[in-house]
């Protein structure tokens, strides 16, 4: 037996050895391993499904402005069976879009909840993905107050990469079309800018039975601020954007399917500045100290979940980022106790599905 095992083991070593040496020394073979390896990659399709049996929401960023590696800035994607919808484009989300194969040309509408820059810093990437990808009309941007300037600044910066990439590509073959190059934006009228938040709507988008309301909130001195209601077939999400616990959110957003709130553990964030002061960083803490007084505690987040008798809540734009599983702990400290169940972490890749027929809502992770 102990001969046998040796004699295996020698030969999967030579098999090893040889394989390596041959592509080691041989360009054939290099050749053929990256065309194999570009063909699995090629094969892999869009891991979100697009039928119609459920409302989707796919979290492609879930992290606050602070660094976190593998977790993108506020991102959040809704697909009302077929139909895709993204709610704020922070940096680093356009990459985890990318890799999962979301179809990006199919992405039509972008809805901002407000213009903190790791809400909207991939815009003018997104954008120009989606283009390149073969999207033939222009993206609708949608915003409050101020939209318009965003748009037209992230407009402008990729003017020159426009035109080279449409001299380059296009060439009357209709690759390119400046006219779907660049974004449109589409200002929610009704809410101005510098008004005391009231919690006020407006429907925005009604069309193929997806209703889409932006809902005031307060982040301020960000005016206005807005969460947005996903209605699609009596199913129904809420992404709440940035605000603090804001009592008429209560109404706007009774009976959701899935809130995915915003949340800032007041208590951590408090200690990080405590430690940020101990190593002489003294303005970097008053910064940190500031953010609680315009973010959700997760406790907060839970209450309003209970009180809009919410079923499922869902955590996103996680500040401080936990760096280590055994951090959620002191993170979620508190919410068990005024809601045990129907709460949860949000984390890059999180795919929450609705059924339409009305069955259980489901948990995976792309
Ligand atoms: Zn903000
Ligand atoms: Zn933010």
């Amino acid at each position: 037996m102990k001969r046998l095992l040796l004699t295996l083991g020698f030969s999967v070593a030579l098999l090893v050895t040889l394989a390596y040496a041959a592509f080691r020394f041989s360009p054939a073979v290099q050749d053929a391993v990256v065309a194999r390896a570009v063909r699995a990659q090629m094969s892999r399709t869009n891991q979100l499904p697009l039928d119609d049996s459920a409302l989707r929401v796919l979290l492609c960023g879930t992290s606050s402005p602070m660094p976190l590696r593998a977790s993108a800035k506020a991102c959040t994607l809704v697909a009302a069976g077929k139909k895709m919808f993204l709610i704020d484009i922070g940096p680093e989300s356009t990459e985890n879009l990318t890799l999962w194969r979301i179809p990006l040309a199919d992405i039509e509408h972008v809805f901002l909840t407000h213009f903190h820059s790791d809400h909207i810093g991939e815009l003018g990437e997104f954008n120009m993905q989606g283009w390149v990808q073969g999207r033939r009309v222009p993206l609708q941007v949608h915003g409050p107050d101020g939209v318009e300037q965003v748009v037209a600044g992230f407009n402008e910066a990729y003017a020159l990469d426009r035109t080279y990439r449409n001299a380059h590509h296009d060439r009357g073959r209709g690759l390119l079309p400046l006219a779907a190059g660049a974004m449109t934006a589409q200002r929610i009228t009704d809410l101005k800018a510098g008004e005391i938040p009231q919690g006020r709507r407006t429907v925005v988008y009604d069309r193929d039975g997806v209703v889409v309301t932006a809902i005031e909130v307060d982040h301020r001195p960000v005016t206005p601020a807005l969460a947005y209601r996903f209605d699609y077939r009596g199913r129904s999400v809420v992404i709440t954007g940035d605000t603090v616990f804001f009592a008429p959110l209560i109404a706007a957003i009774r009976g959701a399917d899935v809130l995915v709130s915003e949340a800032e553990s007041h208590h951590l964030q408090n200690l990080v500045a405590d430690q940020v002061v101990a190593m002489g960083a003294k303005n970097l803490a008053t910064v940190l100290r500031d953010t609680t007084d315009y973010h959700i505690d997760p406790v907060q987040a839970a209450r309003l979940a209970n009180e809009a008798a919410v079923s499922e809540l869902v955590y996103t734009h996680i500040a401080p980022p936990i760096v280590a599983k055994p951090l959620e702990i002191p993170w979620l400290r508190g919410v068990s106790n005024i809601r045990a169940q129907g709460v949860r972490l949000g984390r890059d890749g999180m795919l929450i599905t609705v059924p339409l027929d009305g069955g259980p809502i489901r948990f995976d992770q792309l």
